[in-house]
């Protein structure tokens, strides 16, 4: 009954609620250019002043850099066992240029057959707005939230975030929730939901393999002395077998095998690996045999050699065995994989294939980071993703992501919080390009599945 009233409530606000998106859409708070700085102070004002009136406690808190906007609203009905949910969203939009290639202008929002148009339109404020609007809805609709909520809003992620891990930490108590809600990510397609489950770590490393002492004559030492980019060559080759796999010993340690109902639904998505594999004129994957495209890059971790380097590389020849020969990696990592056990993996494989008179040397900077991956038995998990089936009408997918997204990770290292990744982007929005746009059905659906999640979330 609550939630019908809510989600009609939501129905009837959908033309405001888009004159309120286009109102933040045409404030320019492009971060990453100090002439705009005034305007991401005027984007938090804005959200401020809306959530303000919505009935939350929202200021603009300052940081070294764009302000943060932070909101509150304390169930009023609640008890011990209310849900407190975070839900994370960003007001800063990336540049504009090359600005001769948008048919509207970037910041003269456009509704034009049924696509918002505009710089923010999807990444983020659109997608913030439908959070943001749910909220109201429920308010309106029944003066309470079915939960208590915290909206963290960043002004700094298209310059990546420099303020926000000193941010958390400063702020951990008042922070930390139950769960967060990141959402800037996308759905499966234009009519299918979905939840992001898993993102993929990353450590990197830099190698410097050295021969001879100086660089050499090749037709006087040619042969007996040792050619450094062939040492370092042949160690890279040993890194796959012919299959694809990862040949470093415990390069898999911590790596599960996917569960079966995830298997399934995966296969489930009519994916077409020829399409997205036609698309990069290539006709094979080349990942490990065995595993689908999807299973590749959204749940299997990766060794890429991603440049080389060494010797004579001008124009014309010169005839050179050269003294050094270098190259970069990076290891893309799942489930429970240890950056810094990979790395040190990765160190004494090479070493070990190295030739005799060749030394191998490491300038990585260690760090990296290992994947985040949040269980689909998780109860927050499972409850939006049936309310998000409740509105498109569709199984939510449970998908991976190849990449990364940091946040996710600070969430869990400083607040101690699982994050559930849910958007209503596409694929095709050209979010950070020209004729940025994001569906009219992302935007008003996006508003009622988190009206319908909210109310899943009641206690
Ligand atoms: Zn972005």
């Amino acid at each position: 009954m609550t939630l019908s009233h809510a989600l009609t409530t939501a129905e009837a606000a959908f033309s405001e609620s888009l004159s309120r998106l286009f109102e933040l859409l045409r404030i320019p708070s492009i971060s990453t250019d100090p002439a705009h700085n005034a305007d991401c102070d005027t984007a938090a004002d804005w959200l401020v002043r809306e959530l303000n009136a919505i009935g939350f406690k929202a200021e603009a808190r300052p940081t070294a850099g764009r302000p943060m906007v932070v909101a509150h609203f304390t169930r009023k009905s609640g008890t011990a066992k209310t849900t407190h949910a975070l839900f994370y969203g960003h007001y800063d939009v990336q540049p504009v240029d090359p600005l001769e290639l948008w048919h509207t202008k970037p910041f003269e929002p456009e509704n034009r057959n049924g696509k918002l148009y505009g710089r923010g339109t999807s990444d983020d404020k659109g997608q913030l707005m439908t959070f943001v609007e749910a909220a109201r809805a429920w308010i309106k609709a029944t003066g309470d939230l079915p939960i208590s909520a915290t909206f963290l809003i960043e002004g700094e992620e298209e310059s990546g975030s420099p303020s926000l891990i000193p941010f958390l930490k400063a702020n951990k108590k008042e922070l930390s929730c139950d769960v967060a809600f990141v959402c800037d990510t996308n759905m499966w397609d234009d009519k299918t939901p979905a939840i992001t489950t898993r993102l993929r770590g990353l450590v990197h490393e830099e190698v410097e393999v050295t021969g001879p002492s100086i660089d050499l004559h090749s037709g006087l030492y040619g042969g007996p002395a040792i050619n450094p980019i062939k040492a370092l060559t042949k160690m890279l080759a040993a890194l796959h077998d012919k299959n694809g796999k990862v040949q470093i010993p415990g390069f898999y340690d911590g790596v599960a095998a996917l569960p079966k109902a995830t298997k399934k639904q995966w296969a489930s998505l009519k994916f077409s690996e020829k399409k997205f594999l036609g698309e990069l004129g290539l006709k094979q994957a080349s990942g490990e045999a065995g595993f689908t495209v999807l299973e590749q890059i959204w749940a299997r971790p990766t060794a890429e050699v991603n440049g080389i380097w060494g010797g004579y590389t001008g124009v014309g020849t010169k005839t050179v065995l050269p003294a050094k020969a270098h190259a970069k990696l990076t290891f893309r990592l799942v489930g429970k994989q240890s950056p810094q056990k990979i790395l040190k993996a990765f160190q004494a494989f090479a070493k070990k294939h190295m030739m005799k008179d060749a030394k191998i040397s490491f300038s990585g900077k260690g760090g990296g980071a290992p994947a985040s991956e949040v269980q689909e038995e998780n109860p927050f998990i499972k409850k939006s993703a049936a309310a998000l089936q409740a509105e498109w009408g569709r199984e939510t997918v449970l998908m991976g992501s190849g990449g990364s997204i940091p946040i996710v990770r600070h969430f869990k290292d400083i607040l101690d919080m699982d994050s559930v990744l849910v958007g209503f982007a596409l694929n095709d929005d050209a979010i950070h390009s020209p004729n940025e746009k994001y569906n009219l059905t992302s935007f008003q659906r996006g508003i009622k599945s988190w009206v319908r999640i909210m109310g899943a979330l009641a206690k």
